[in-house]
């Protein structure tokens, strides 16, 4: 997991941008991002609402619809994903790499029995027999973490609570083994304890199969804790960039820092959270130059003027950013 410069990344993005088309209206919602991703490695993407995690996510899967519009290289294998055809990509899709959803309900299907629905994944992606198949859906709901699967998988989703219905969803992503699993705020809608078994069976999961894991999601404590790599979104760009341990232990962008404090660590109960103040611009209006400009407390004339790029600062890590905060004064204190 720490020797990821010296494998072949598993995955390679560089130079994704996905637009929407909308009204007339020309929406940048992922702007030149990249990154790599090696096997068993667990990448968190962050930052606020609308900074462009999930379009991330779906811009790798080719999953962002009529309206949108994807350029640049996902590199999977020799193939670049952007430009495969739909049939082959539907092929990779649910096979080689599995998505999870925020919202279980919306990609579960109602009317199938969760049996059914891992089945399906199984036809389609693997050479399995039948009995293989019925075997692998057991072995999946137990290995999730769910009480009696066998006889489980005759159920609907609706009969399961919003947890279970969770592992379910990471039962069926992962029944046909996949080499990535990309995770888009899969615990947001969970309770905190229930949040924190989900991401430990994923962690697992991932470690036992080999799986890189892109893990989307608006909580540096959860990045804390689950990922290797971390990337900092900001208005459809990747701001920040390095490991974990690097970036968590001295935030660069001012950003960062700001995302940082609004976690809360040993604060007493019912202290006020800090949030950056501001809101993120709109896509519409980006600013000439950083985006984050308007709300950055270490802005110049420079970053009004112009946009700085992200580039690498050493061990591994990337930032884009003028006035970089030198040290953390006191964050989260
Ligand atoms: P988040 O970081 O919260 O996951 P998203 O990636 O969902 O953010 O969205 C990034 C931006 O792209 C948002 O401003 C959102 O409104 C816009 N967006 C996402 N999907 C579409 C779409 N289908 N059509 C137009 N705009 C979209
Ligand atoms: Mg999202």
């Amino acid at each position: 997991m720490t020797m990821t410069s010296v494998q072949t990344p598993l995955l390679e993005v560089e130079g994704l941008s996905t637009t929407f088309k909308a009204g007339g209206l020309s929406i940048p919602a992922v702007c030149d991002v990249g990154f790599k991703l090696s096997k068993g490695e667990v990448l968190g993407l962050v930052g606020e609402s609308g900074s462009g995690k999930s379009v991330t996510l779906r811009s790798i899967l080719g999953l962002t619809g009529r309206y949108g519009s994807t350029t640049g290289k996902v590199m999977w294998r020799g193939d670049n994903l952007v430009e495969l055809p739909e049939a082959r990509l539907r092929r990779i899709r649910g096979g080689e790499i599995a998505m999870i959803f925020q919202e279980p309900m919306t990609s579960l299907n109602p009317l199938l029995t969760v049996g059914l629905q891992i089945d399906e994944t199984l036809k389609a992606h693997t050479g399995m027999s039948a009995s293989e198949r019925r075997k692998r859906a057991t072995e999946m709901l137990d290995l999730v973490g769910i009480p009696a699967a066998s006889s489980r998988l005759n159920e609907y989703p609706h009969q399961f609570s919003g947890g279970m219905r969770q592992r379910v969803m990471i039962a069926i992503a992962l029944a046909a083994r996949p080499k990535l699993l990309l995770a888009d705020e899969p615990t947001t809608a969970l309770d905190v304890t229930i949040q924190a078994q989900i991401l430990d069976l994923i962690l697992s999961l991932a470690k036992d199969f080999d799986m890189g894991v892109i893990l989307v999601t608006h909580d540096l404590g959860v990045v804390a804790q689950t990922c290797d790599q971390v990337a900092v979104m900001y208005a459809g760009r990747i701001v920040e960039e390095g490991t974990v341990r690097s970036v968590l232990k001295t935030p660069q962008h001012p950003y960062t820092v700001g995302l940082m404090r609004s976690v809360p660590q040993d604060v007493p109960p019912r202290t006020p959270l800090y949030s950056i103040s501001g809101t993120p611009p709109s896509l519409l209006a980006l600013p000439e130059g950083c985006a984050f400009a308007p709300r950055c407390p270490n802005r110049t004339k420079e970053c009004e003027a112009t946009r700085p790029e992200l580039l690498p600062t050493g061990n591994g890590r990337a930032l884009a950013c003028f006035n970089k905060v030198e040290k953390r004064d006191g964050a989260a204190a």
